[in-house]
Parts: C-alpha cells; structure tokens; sequence
C-alpha cells in the first residue's frame, strides 16, 4: 500500500468493485444498490488541503474508533438507528478478493447502509472554540445564537449547543448557520431530529470519554434518510480525531486555545514553515510519526485497548 492508499484502491476496483465517490479521506464502493463498502484511507488533511504523505494506520484507527462508539450506541442509546452493517468486507465480496488486497483492507473499512445523506454538518459543541470562538469574539453569538456575556476561550457551555454548518461540494468550504437556516434547508422535521439525535449522541459520548480523561470539545455528526421509512440514520465516521476536538483533560485551561489530540502538531508545524493551506506538501518523518502518535494515544484512551495488540490480534 503506498502511503495515500492509491495501489490497493485501484486493485479494489480490478475486482469488480465499483467507486462512488472519492473523499478527502475515504473511498467509497458499492456493495449492491443498498450498501457501501466505506474505506478509510491514511490520508491526512489540514486547513482542507490533503497531505502528499499519509499517516501509516490512521485509516485502520479511524475505522475502529467509529466502529467501537457505534457498539457502544447499540447499547446505551438503543432508538438510535446507524448506518453500520458489519466491520468488515462482505463474505460475497472477500471472495473475489485476493489476499494482498483483503489484507489491505482489513481493519479499514465497514459495511454500510446505502443512504440519502441529508445535507447538513450536525455540530454539537460542548466548549466554545474554534471559529465558534472568533464569531463571539467579533458578534457575542454562535452561528447566530446569541450567548451569555463574558465568557473565556475553551469555556464549558451551559449546555451543549447544536450549531449546524452547510455541507459545501468538494472544494469550497462548510459555512457556519444558524439552526433556523438548517430548518430551511432539511426541513423542520428532519431538522428537529437531527438536532434532538445529535445532542443525545454527543452527551452520552461526552460522559464516556471524561470518564477517560478526555473532553470532547466538539464534533461534527452526519445523518441519512432511510427513505422507506422515513428515518433519520447516524452515518460516516463518528466522534474521531478527525471529526471532532479531543482535549486532554488533565492539560485545560480556561482562557487560551487547547493542544488537542489531533491535528495540532500538524497545524503547528504547517503554520510554522509557511505552508499553512498550499497544495502537495509532504510532511517530515518527525511530522507523520508525532501525529501518529497522538492518534493512537486518544485511541488508546478512549476504548481502552492497545493499538499494537488490537492489529495484532486481527491478523
Ligand atoms: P467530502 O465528501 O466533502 O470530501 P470528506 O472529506 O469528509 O468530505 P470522506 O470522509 O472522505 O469525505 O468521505 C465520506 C463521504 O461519504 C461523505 O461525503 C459522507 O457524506 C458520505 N457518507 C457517509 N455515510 C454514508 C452512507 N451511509 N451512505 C452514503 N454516503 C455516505
Ligand atoms: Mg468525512
């Protein structure tokens, strides 16, 4: 596998599988008309450019995480209806694989439901940050919501707000709405669920990862409609590094932006060199090996199991 993944995409699709779309992480096959194989891929993006190099296991880890919060969803939130079938490459489907590919692919990918994605980013956030922060800053509102006065940077919100932005086609960027906008683009009933979904999914996740020393400061939701059935359905990757703001608990402050998990070292060092939003850039060993490490460790944190034994025991 190179480090974006390409060689072993491009063997999938030798085998019959054929590609819906093409992510800034994931690749996506379909299965048959009502589902997808959902592949995530090592690359890495920051400021919404894609790095040259990837990030050896991320997809694998990104795969897990969501895979491991879906579990725990089944049992704790058991209305809530989510797009995962099964954590790996379908039987009918492995078959026709060679080794070296379903080899590849393990721990990666997840078998999906097929569904209509409803055009929203479902925000929650729990602590004001980001460019929640700036528009405070600048207005003393979030996406429009008009706030309490006086609060500090990283602070605890009352309670968690949902705070939705566009899903912007490739290439442009998500804009930031308010609630009332996001009624007008779904709907009022599809709105209302998504919101009442998104608030009860972040809560229960908030609680389970303080218990394990991380805030969850924020996170970005998707939904799809089972059409059929008119429900509103959990889909992509859930509260991952990617998707979310993981702050190591024991290192808050109130009153300054947070080192997170995630992406931060990269941000840093891309600001740093100049190379904030340029197109190609490969990160340095240092850079690819820090940002492992960090992925791994809220990894680690959160299901409580060690990396190097999850992938060995799968082997
Ligand atoms: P973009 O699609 O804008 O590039 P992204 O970089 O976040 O966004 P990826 O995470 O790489 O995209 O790919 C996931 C894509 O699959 C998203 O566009 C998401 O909306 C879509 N998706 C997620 N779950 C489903 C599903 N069950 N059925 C159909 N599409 C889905
Ligand atoms: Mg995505």
């Amino acid at each position: 596998i190179d480090s974006q993944g390409i060689s072993v995409y491009a063997l999938v699709e030798q085998h019959g599988l054929k590609k819906i779309a093409s992510g800034k992480v994931r690749e996506i096959y379909e299965i048959d008309p009502q589902s997808l194989l959902f592949v995530a891929t090592d690359r890495i993006s920051a400021y919404d450019v894609i790095m040259k190099n990837g990030v050896p296991q991320k997809g694998a880890l990104l795969t897990l995480m969501s895979v491991h919060w879906f579990n725990l969803f089944k049992e704790k939130i058991p209305d809530l209806k989510t797009h995962l079938l099964s954590a790996s490459v379908p039987a009918s489907v492995a078959s026709s694989l060679s080794a070296e590919v379903s080899d590849q692919l393990r721990l990666r990918t997840m078998h999906v439901r097929r569904l209509k994605v409803l055009p929203l980013e479902s925000i929650v956030r729990g602590y004001i940050t980001g460019s929640a922060w700036s528009e405070y800053k600048k207005s003393g509102t979030v996406h429009g919501i008009a706030m309490p006065k006086g609060l500090q940077e990283s602070q605890k919100l009352e309670k968690p707000l949902w705070t939705p932005s566009t899903k912007a086609e490739v290439g442009d960027k998500d804009e930031n709405i308010s609630p009332e906008q996001a009624t007008k683009i779904v709907g009022e009933k599809y709105a209302k669920k998504i919101e009442e979904l998104s608030l009860k999914v972040y809560q229960i996740a908030r609680d389970y990862a303080a218990e394990r020393g991380i805030i969850i400061a924020d996170t970005k939701f998707e939904f799809g409609l089972d059409v059929e059935t008119d429900e509103v359905i959990l889909v992509d990757e859930v509260l991952t590094p990617d998707s979310s703001r993981f702050w190591p608990a024991d290192k808050y402050e109130l009153g300054k932006s947070q080192d997170s998990f995630d992406k931060q070292y990269l941000r840093d060092w891309l600001t740093k060199e100049g190379l904030k939003g340029k197109d190609g850039v490969e990160m340095t060993d240092a850079v690819v090996k820090e940002t492992a490490k960090k992925y791994r460790e809220a990894f680690e944190m959160l299901t409580g199991q060690k990396w190097d034994e999850v992938v060995k025991s799968s082997a």
